[in-house]
């Protein structure tokens, strides 16, 4: 019998398999000690904010995941990855399939290069208010651009490269579009995570930001009273 028949046959357990064995997986790890970071969708949409649909947005953009993302979103919904972390280019999770042992993922992410990294950080600096208002995707149009437009931070699909314990690996299996989706709904819950995975350390956006706020409150205050302006006000502007 051919393999695409096995494949067929183990490929497509229904909703409410993967289900118990979602979380008859996650209670043998817990049961053991490990602790998990499940990705956990509430309602319809897999992400609801501006940075986790931007990123399942990108990833719908390319041609070449077209046709496979779809089962990795229902994957992803039934609560199939138990486990999802987030690293600097690199994710790993566990994702339940139809065997009993959950299967590995690993997806990389090309890091930018400084030359970018520099650049983003200038035009982000010079225009983003807050970090909070960065972290909530509440920034300008053009701002949104830097991040979604081809060769923005979003990668594309050739920065992208994964592997699957699953036998099906070769072409991008469920497992791993479900973790794709997964992150998605991982920067819902933490934004600053999109940083970290891109290698973008936080710290420099902090420092790129206070000072332009400086420079422009220093400008503010020559013009008016010449109040001078201690680092508590500044500290206080951002909220740290
Ligand atoms: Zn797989």
């Amino acid at each position: 019998m051919s393999r695409y028949w096995e494949d067929g046959f183990y490929s497509q357990p229904t909703t409410s398999e993967l289900k118990r064995k979602s979380e008859a997986s996650r209670a043998s790890a817990e049961k053991k000690g490990k602790r998990l970071e499940p990705v956990v969708i509430q309602g319809r949409n897999i992400a609801k904010s501006w940075w986790g649909r931007a990123w399942c947005n990108n990833l719908e953009r390319y041609a070449d995941y077209e046709s496979r993302l779809g089962r990795g979103k229902r994957y992803v919904k039934t609560g199939a990855v138990i486990d999802l972390n987030i690293s600097k280019g690199r994710i790993q999770a566990k994702v339940q399939g139809s065997r009993k042992t959950p299967y590995k993922v690993e997806i990389r992410i090309s890091p930018l290069s400084e030359e970018r990294c520099q650049e983003i950080l200038q035009n982000c600096g010079k225009r983003v208010e807050t970090l909070e208002k960065l972290l909530a995707g509440d920034f300008p149009e053009e701002l949104k651009e830097l991040f979604t437009q081809r060769d923005g931070l979003f990668p594309s699909s050739r920065e992208i490269s994964f592997s699957c314990s699953c036998p099906d690996w070769a072409l991008m299996c469920k497992h791993v579009a479900a973790v794709l989706y997964g992150i998605g709904a991982r920067l819902d819950e933490n934004p600053s995570l999109f940083f970290e995975l891109r290698g973008i350390e936080m710290g420099r956006f902090i420092d790129v930001v206070i000072a332009n706020r400086v420079e422009q409150m220093l400008k503010n205050a020559d013009r008016t009273s010449g109040r001078t302006i201690d680092e508590g006000d500044i500290r206080g502007l951002f909220g740290i």
